[in-house]
């Protein structure tokens, strides 16, 4: 991956803004949304300064307003926050692809959450847990609306402030909610097809995640479980296809144009699409 469409800060906090001055600078970026509110700390400053470095205005994204995104859009909400905690002032983003729908509620607290249109968003298909699975929010109420399908907690090991807390496990156990940790299976990555989600962790392990689900299959279906047939665990490849193409490509193949459509090695296989001769040899 050398490009991306967009880049957003929910809050300037340091566990979100740092290292994203080394992202500014070593990718190719092409709009940069930041959540309400000002910061003055060295790790947000960095950020703003890498961004003036390379012409990019960080901007709050307009209430009401759809982004497109691959085949889908996303939209914020939240956008307007003044409160005294930075958390709160978290930009929330509802991706929708298809029939797939994603979102993310940033570091924002309860009151935030409590806030948010339920009847906009509907069901989802995948939460970014909000503020590192701390019982501050994901309320029982809102897991019940919401009813993810798939949960990911970005929290990191042995972390002091003890996220994720067990009230929020407790809850999306409850409710059934197939959970992924950073704790525990490193770096998680969710692709959406418009039909499918496909979730690949970069560890295989098959230790328990508290009283949450545990995950080491490569390819879970939305709908219904699809059982491989082939003997061994298949390790899904996310490659890309466009709208017109005949060929899957790498990412980063010169090929693929924006509108590229991510989709799983086997799916692009099974709906006939070839490798493509310049990055698949
Ligand atoms: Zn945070
Ligand atoms: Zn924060």
């Amino acid at each position: 991956m050398k490009e991306l469409e967009y880049l957003i800060l929910t809050h300037p906090d340091a566990d979100h803004s740092g290292g994203l001055d080394a992202i500014v600078k070593n990718f190719k970026v092409n709009q940069v949304f930041v959540g309400n509110g000002k910061a003055d700390t060295k790790t947000y400053k960095s950020f703003i300064q890498a961004c003036m470095d390379k012409k990019l205005q960080p901007s709050v994204p307009l209430a009401d307003k759809e982004f497109a995104l691959g085949n889908g859009t996303f939209k914020f909400y939240n956008q307007k926050a003044q409160y005294d905690d930075v958390n709160d002032n978290s930009l929330v983003a509802l991706y929708v692809n298809g029939s797939n729908k994603f979102l993310f509620t940033g570091d924002s607290g309860k009151e935030v959450e409590a806030k948010l249109p339920l009847k906009d968003i509907g069901t989802i298909d995948v939460l970014k847990v909000g503020h590192h699975g701390s019982k501050s929010l994901s309320s029982d109420a809102f897991i019940k609306a919401i009813a993810p399908k798939y949960a990911v907690i970005c929290c990191g090991k042995d972390n002091k402030y003890g996220h994720p807390h067990k009230e929020t496990t407790t809850t999306l156990s409850k409710y059934k909610v197939t959970t992924y940790r950073t704790d525990i299976s490193g770096t998680i990555i969710v692709t959406s097809d418009g039909k499918k989600i496909t979730v690949t962790t970069e560890n295989k392990t098959t230790e328990k995640a508290g009283s949450s689900a545990t995950n080491n299959s490569a390819t879970i279906n939305t709908t219904v479980k699809k059982q491989e047939t082939s003997t061994t665990q298949p390790i899904t490849t996310t490659v890309y296809i466009t709208k017109t193409g005949e060929k899957y490509h790498k990412d980063g193949c010169s090929s693929l144009s924006k509108s590229k459509i991510a989709i799983s090695l086997e799916d692009a296989k099974g709906k006939g699409y070839g490798p493509c001769s310049k990055c698949c040899k």
